[in-house]
């Protein structure tokens, strides 16, 4: 590989140490017909239906972590957005803004993580970009990602769509992601096998709608903010109340003891491999044996259903009976966890 052992301010600049680095190392990885033309823009071919579009920075601290690193995180976050409103994916961008004196190996392995969760996700990276900036101006790597997506004829998700009766299911156990990070970033390992949750959704999606159908009325990927300020933003949006119960939430007890050891509440953490999705009543039995049958959601659970109540209001039904009102997550910002 023509790349020395640290990214200099040479590696950013479009000139040739720019080209080695996208020839030796990007397209070593990512090479695909659209990308490897290295055009100024990609050109994608005709899609039948609505386009979807997303993008999202990541500034993750630490760049690896249990479960993954920065690299699958950038995809599978794009990705899933997209997915959320029932978005088949199609492509994603990559841009990458580097601190000078980045370690070459490190970001191999980054874009090697990129390169599988894109294959995994069967999503290509078709256009790119890479800025590298003086030692002290960037913190090592941030990421953005834009992704593509094509909406399929006559799907209609959105956080506003919630009706009193439907019932709401979540894709799996909650919180695995965020407490990962904050342990690791509050320099406490964790007991038993806690890791990042990061992973590509859209195949659960596409499963659900094709069992369920228009009965799926909404799908959110709870990540920064957790459970607790997704399905307050979706009451608000929606004009509904939600109501859910303790005892159901799928909780891994590790998180639960770890949440206690630094004092967080599980429901704010952040997932990134998880969804949370409202649904008819009468498909509830059904989309739950669907994500079950997931690789992506062997854990789902229903947890709770959406009420005729004050308009944005959220509430958890304790263990002992008790009712606590939740709240979007404020005041207390957790930072760089993906
Ligand atoms: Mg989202």
């Amino acid at each position: 590989m023509n790349i020395p052992k640290t990214i200099s301010l040479d590696h950013g600049s479009g000139g040739l140490a720019s080209q080695h680095l996208i020839k030796d190392l990007f397209l070593k990885y990512l090479s695909n017909p659209v990308l490897d033309g290295l055009e100024d823009c990609a050109i994608l071919e005709q899609y039948n239906g609505r386009i979807a579009m997303s993008t999202d920075s990541y500034v993750v601290d630490p760049l690896f972590f249990p479960g993954g690193n920065i690299g699958e995180l950038a995809v599978n976050g794009t990705i899933n957005d997209l997915a959320m409103r029932g978005a088949r994916p199609v492509a994603l961008s990559l841009g990458l803004i580097i601190e000078e004196g980045f370690s070459a190996v490190d970001l191999e392995r980054i874009i090697a993580a990129i390169a599988k969760a894109t294959e995994l996700a069967g999503v290509d990276i078709v256009t790119g970009d890479t800025k590298v900036v003086p030692r002290g101006k960037a913190d090592k790597i941030f990421i953005n990602t834009t992704g593509v997506g094509v909406v399929p004829d006559k799907v209609n998700i959105s956080g506003k769509n919630a009706q009193p009766g439907n019932v709401v299911l979540v894709s799996g156990t909650i919180g695995d992601h965020g407490i990962t990070i904050m342990a690791n970033q509050a320099g406490l390992a964790i007991d038993g096998d806690i890791q990042s949750d990061t992973m590509a959704l859209h195949p659960l999606v596409d499963a659900v709608l094709q069992q369920s159908g228009d009965s799926i009325r909404v799908l959110r990927d709870p990540t920064r903010g957790g459970l607790a300020t997704s399905l307050c933003e979706i009451a608000s949006a929606s004009s509904v109340s939600i109501t859910i119960e303790e005892d159901k939430l799928p909780i891994r007890p590790p998180v639960n003891a770890a949440c206690e050891l630094i004092g967080l509440d599980p429901l704010y953490l952040a997932n990134e491999g998880k969804c949370i999705v409202i649904c008819d009543q009468e498909k509830a039995e059904a989309t739950l044996g669907c994500m079950r049958s997931m690789d992506q959601g062997e854990e789902a659970a229903i947890i709770g259903r959406v009420i005729d109540d004050k308009p944005g209001r959220v509430t958890l039904t304790t263990r002992i009976g008790g009712s606590r009102l939740i709240e979007p997550l404020t005041g207390h910002p957790l930072p760089r966890i993906c």
